[in-house]
């Protein structure tokens, strides 16, 4: 299945066997970046290192069978997936059980396999958390038109065709006739506006929008009047027109969005930097990164996308560490994390501070790919 919604996410999150443990797998399969070969490589890796992964795990001969398959069954997976055009594939499996799931991504996760007592979704979590519902309206002098954009998909929601007269010549001598008549198509036009301005806060309600994209004159823009919640979320003009076709719209909606996002991009890292910069509220890299999530105090943390490090962290506080053996708050042995990166994530969302992915390459990679913006003080 492709990756939609956060229900899906619920209903995987529901699954729990009493008797098996579930595989959960995450592979990066994005074709603009990666070679088939080089995806099927990480795909062999990742099962094998489950494999040896799955020998210590202290479960009776029928629960290491059903994970055995598990696996298998996965890599039988990505080796036929090698056509698919998603940029991840994700998979939760307990044979045992007779449980699998795969889900297409959008946007490629961070190669792992873990296995545990339910399907592990944060990944597809932060991944739904990446895409805005985006309302598009498009107005012309009679027809409006409405879309929403959602993960690279494009859905017509409405259309709206109004009698709006057509113009009145402009310019030269108008007489008392023809300045009623323009009267006339100024009222029918100023209904048509309100109509699709109405139209658009009904959508809105019941699509819940993040973002509304505006496809129409200038000298119409000003006549529209959103309400002021659609204003809040207005982030940006088009060129396309009702009568376009959906494709067109498509293309010049999705390069829109990309420009918004690459812009906010910018401004978290750009903040960053300022406050590194002065010795301000931030502080740069791993180790002072996960310092600061371990004392609470991180406000919003940015981290390169697809960067990740070894770390170990504690059992009973929970604090994270790129290398301390021993905690050196409880005095006990650390366990060894594959990747502290995405704990830090973890440990970020549980404190609800932001976290911020930013696409390389950036400013943040010379500040050792992550880094984090700190509450003020009390
Ligand atoms: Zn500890």
């Amino acid at each position: 299945m492709k990756l939609l919604n956060r229900q899906q996410l619920e209903a995987l999150s529901r699954f729990q066997s009493r008797k098996f443990l579930t595989t959960s797998f995450f592979l990066d399969t994005d074709k603009s970046r990666l070679s088939r070969k080089e995806i099927l490589v990480s795909a062999k890796n990742l099962v094998t290192a489950g494999r040896t992964q799955l020998e210590t795990l202290p479960l009776d001969k029928e629960g290491k069978a059903s994970l055995t398959r598990d696996l298998d069954r996965i890599w039988e997976t990505c080796e036929r997936n090698t056509t698919s055009s998603a940029q991840g594939l994700a998979v939760f499996s307990a044979c045992g059980e007779d449980f699998w799931q795969d889900v297409d991504l959008p946007h490629p996760p961070r190669n792992r396999v873990l296995f545990d007592r339910n399907p592990y979704i944060r990944p597809l979590s932060q991944i739904l958390e990446r895409y805005q519902r985006i309302g598009i309206l498009l107005v012309a002098r009679r027809e409006a038109r409405w879309y929403s954009l959602f993960m690279g998909e494009l859905a017509p929601l409405d259309d709206l065709t109004s009698d709006v007269p057509s113009k009145v010549k402009e310019g030269g001598f108008e007489g008392t006739a023809e300045k009623r008549m323009g009267r006339h198509a100024e009222a029918h036009l100023h209904e048509h506006f309100k109509k699709a301005a109405q139209k658009t806060f009904d959508l809105f309600k019941a699509h819940q929008f993040d973002w509304l994209f505006v496809g129409c004159e200038d000298g119409f823009f000003s006549d529209i009047e959103l309400h002021r919640y659609l204003l809040d979320r207005l982030k940006g003009r088009l060129k396309a027109r009702p009568g376009d076709p959906a494709d067109k719209v498509l293309k010049e909606a999705l390069d829109l969005e990309h420009q918004v996002k690459a812009a906010a991009e910018q401004d978290w890292v750009k903040t960053f930097v300022a406050e590194i910069e002065k010795g301000g509220l931030a502080v740069s890299g791993i180790r002072d990164s996960l310092r600061a999530l371990n004392e609470r105090e991180v406000q919003a943390l940015l981290v390169a996308h697809s960067f990740s490090a070894a770390g170990t962290s504690c059992p009973k506080c929970r604090f994270l560490y790129v290398d301390d053996a021993v905690c050196p708050t409880c005095g006990i042995p650390t366990e060894a994390r594959a990747d502290i990166v995405d704990e830090g994530i973890e440990a970020a969302f549980r404190e609800n501070a932001a976290v911020r992915h930013v696409s390389p390459p950036s400013r943040l990679d010379h500040y050792g790919r992550i880094g984090a913006l700190l509450r003020y003080k009390k």
